[in-house]
């Protein structure tokens, strides 16, 4: 008898353990797909099979490839106005979506179904960009239990943007082995200040997308910076799922292959 009534608590705490499980479990399972595309842009897949694409780049304008054809997506994000970063709108050259296309390029709070997204006032990097006035909007998404950010070529993150997005879980930021954009203590601060479990390089030369060794100008592959970086992953292909249960636990690097939709000036 007693061991039945021992047996009937372990069965009970059992199943109240694997409902808690089952709560939590929904959003923490929930995933959402990343697809980089190439340089700065990716196209993120929602739970709900909604679509974004980031920062889509103007088709050979300082790079050597083509931004892929009839990509679908519900919006477009833009950081700002730099043909690498705008589908080569501001350069004239015939933008990839339609002119219906909801495009999004300010701050502001935004939802796009299941995407809430959140635009952040920052500042491009020096000495670039004087032109606009230096405006960048760093993207900050909040999907499947996630908080997301992308901050196109922002300088350092002012304090008042950093309270702003707070904490996130996975960061798209520009990092090559010239430092373009970001100087190694810069991407450091950032790292410290928004505490990313994931770090995903963007905005750095693909050697094989490019027609020669010094193209694009002033713009270094990913693999100087990598070297001596603890926790990095290299994945085989331009996909990967993330979800809130499975984010690692000490930051991670991780670096996506280039789409294969994307195609070289010469092919
Ligand atoms: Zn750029």
């Amino acid at each position: 008898m007693k061991y039945l009534a021992i047996l009937f608590v372990f069965v009970a705490l059992t199943a109240c353990q694997q409902s808690e499980n089952q709560d939590t479990g929904t959003q923490d399972d929930k995933q959402i797909k990343f697809e980089y595309i190439a340089h700065a842009c990716f196209r993120l897949h929602s739970p709900e099979g909604k679509q974004i694409i980031i920062d889509p780049y103007g088709s050979q304008i300082w790079l050597s490839y083509n931004f892929p054809k009839d990509l679908e997506t519900d919006a477009v994000l833009i950081t700002h106005p730099h043909y690498d970063h705008d589908g080569g709108q501001s350069r004239g050259q015939a933008f990839p979506w339609s002119e219906e296309m909801q495009v999004l390029r300010d701050p502001g709070e935004y939802a796009i179904g299941d995407f809430s997204i959140q635009g952040v006032k920052g500042k491009h990097a020096d000495p670039y960009g004087k032109e606009f006035g230096q405006i960048n909007t760093i993207w900050v998404i909040e999907i499947a239990g996630l908080r997301i950010a992308h901050i196109g070529d922002n300088g350092p993150i002012s304090n008042e943007a950093i309270e702003t997005i707070g904490k996130v879980d996975i960061i798209m930021l520009p990092i090559d082995g010239v430092y373009h954009i970001l100087k190694e203590v810069e991407i450091q601060a950032i790292f410290a200040a928004l505490e990313p479990k994931v770090i995903i390089p963007m905005h750095y030369q693909i050697p094989e997308l490019e027609l020669s060794a010094e193209t694009p100008k002033n713009l270094g592959p990913i693999d100087p910076w990598l070297k001596g970086k603890n926790n990095v992953l290299r994945l085989e292909n331009n996909e990967h799922n993330f979800a809130r249960k499975t984010l690692p636990e000490q930051a991670q690097v991780m670096v996506f292959k280039h789409s294969p939709l994307v195609t070289r000036a010469d092919q």
